[in-house]
């Protein structure tokens, strides 16, 4: 049974793979900056659908081993949750093509990559928090965090369990945490803090931001 790191990490692999199919295919476009891009929203989104799904797939597999690990005797049918993106997707990818328009000091695979990933490591995420949210055997669900910044650090400190289902998973390009369930009856650290619970918002006001900044400069110092 995969561990919650071993899990994460084979997750950081499948969405490092994913940018570098697509950053293999940037490599090879010809023709015009309108081709280019005609040809990037052409295969890119197939890219990430393709990988989305295993990347879901693997976090519904863990989840699966998770709750039996847990010993939850209720049944539950957990599934593999890829959301539609189409739009933003396109958009994201019409943004990474920006650099085939012009001199811009960022390049195309540097954009392609940091639209890839995220989007191939979301499916990951979207899995482990929908079926928490569906499965009534469920507690919360737990960062599982890599070699990230101060931010991810924080909220992930402590073990910290999110229990209410306005959390969102926080990330940033290339952000390489995890998600674990957690269930009823096993022994959990603490409830997310004030501050985790404000990470893990989608919109926060100035304020909130600076309450945020200053507590990670304190608590997180570098
Ligand atoms: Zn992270």
């Amino acid at each position: 049974m995969p561990t919650p790191q071993q899990s994460r990490r084979a997750l950081a692999l499948l969405s490092d793979e994913a940018a570098a199919v697509a950053n293999d295919l940037s490599l090879r476009l010809t023709g015009s900056p309108e081709a280019q891009r005609a040809a990037l929203l052409e295969t890119v989104p197939g890219v990430i659908d393709y990988y989305a799904v295993g990347a879901g797939t693997l976090a519904a597999d863990f989840y699966d081993e998770r709750r039996q690990l847990a010993n939850v005797k209720q049944a539950y049918a957990t599934e593999v949750i890829v959301l539609d993106r189409t739009v933003k997707i396109r958009r994201a990818i019409a943004w990474a093509a920006q650099p085939l328009f012009g001199p811009m000091a960022v390049t195309l695979q540097l954009r392609l990559s940091e639209v890839v990933q995220p989007e191939v490591a979301r499916a990951y995420r979207d899995t482990v928090l929908e079926n928490r949210r569906r499965d009534p055997a469920t507690a919360g669900w737990r960062r599982v965090t890599g070699v990230c910044c101060k931010f991810c650090r924080m909220l992930g400190d402590k073990g910290a369990i999110y229990k209410r289902d306005t959390a969102q998973f926080a990330a940033h390009p290339h952000c390489d945490c995890g998600a674990e369930p957690v269930f009823q009856g096993e022994a959990i650290g603490p409830e997310a803090n004030n501050f985790q619970y404000l990470g893990s918002k989608r919109r926060r006001t100035p304020a909130e931001k600076q309450a945020l900044r200053d507590w990670l400069e304190a608590e997180y110092p570098d």
